[in-house]
């Protein structure tokens, strides 16, 4: 059985069974021209893209498209490329275009990708490999038979061997979201039988942010210890990883955490003791550091009224806050 190309999930059962079919759309002439083949249409449970799993017909790499001969689909073809001009691209690499785009000419700023995708058994797979000859930005357009369309006027004729793909808008998106592009825009032509989306090339996003914020604590966090050591309330994984990602081990005499399947353990990797609250009876400092997420006000309330001598601070939003 196959499962989904595009998300790798189970398909459901079939949900429509043709018994005869062409074996193949188009090339009259060869071997497979005159077979006929069941199709079963089903759905991904995962993704929800409707499918055909059936091995694609012999010359799906070059499926022909007639766009060339029709005036009004070589109209379409300029105005799509047109807009991507006006989107920034430059260097664009068309599918479409015979003899096929170069790859000497890679990398590329933006692509055109036209009733192609739906034949493909691997879609994941071609347009990755399409990203990967993109710069970092790149504007493309995507376009395949809409299969929304097809649906809500119950067209059962655009079932076809040679697609082995139909695309509503949702799956289209979802998609090509998985294989690294963002969507733009979604729209439909040709009497709403293209459905085109516009996307981007996903950038990585920027996470400075966090190695900014992770010094900033790192700074407050010792000035706040000083020279002496500190206990800190919360076994929990902020603190673990505070501990760590700080290099503050050396200053922490132990873990307070009042859940007794934590306390008699180490914290994981670095040997710093996870005891009971009770061990507070006998502390010798003035300070305590709650590191507890979310339960932070629940901690310190216990505190408070246990220890209300003690100064507490909590990090509350990647920060130290004073609660006393
Ligand atoms: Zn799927």
């Amino acid at each position: 059985m196959f499962n989904c190309k595009v998300c790798g999930d189970k398909l459901s059962p079939r949900l429509l069974h043709y018994p005869k079919a062409p074996g193949v759309s188009q090339r009259a002439g060869f071997d497979e021209t005159h077979t006929l083949v069941e199709l079963d249409i089903h759905q991904c449970c995962g993704c929800g893209l409707i499918q055909i799993p059936i091995e694609p017909v012999s010359y799906y790499r070059t499926a022909l498209r007639s766009g060339h001969i029709s005036p009004e689909m070589t109209q379409f073809r300029e105005d799509r490329l047109d807009e991507l001009e006006a989107l920034g691209a430059k260097k664009i690499l068309d599918v479409d275009a015979y003899p096929g785009p170069r790859i000497q000419d890679a990398p590329f700023d933006g692509f055109y990708f036209m009733q192609y995708l739906e034949h493909l058994p691997n879609p994941n797979e071609a347009l990755r490999n399409l990203r990967a000859n993109l710069v970092k930005d790149a504007v493309g357009i995507v376009g395949v038979p809409n299969f929304t369309m097809i649906l809500a006027k119950g067209l059962f004729l655009e079932f076809t061997r040679d697609h082995l793909l139909y695309f509503t808008h949702e799956t289209l998106a979802k998609t090509l979201m998985i294989n690294g592009f963002e969507l733009k825009g979604m729209k439909e032509y040709m009497n709403g039988y293209i459905l085109c989306a516009t996307v981007q090339r996903r950038p990585l996003l920027n996470l400075n942010k966090m190695e900014e914020c992770r010094l900033q604590l790192k700074q407050e966090v010792e000035a706040y210890i000083g020279e002496k050591r500190i206990v800190i309330w919360g076994a929990s994984h902020q603190t673990y990883a505070l501990m760590l990602m700080l290099g503050i081990t050396d200053k922490v005499e132990y873990i307070i955490d009042s859940n007794p399947s934590k306390q008699g353990i180490y914290a994981p990797g670095t040997f710093i003791p996870i005891v009971s609250p009770k061990v507070l009876d006998s502390y010798q400092g003035d300070k305590i550091l709650v590191v507890a997420g979310g339960y932070n006000d629940e901690i310190t309330a216990v505190i408070q009224r246990t220890h209300p001598t003690l100064q507490i601070t909590c990090i509350e939003g990647g920060k130290l806050e004073s609660k006393c």
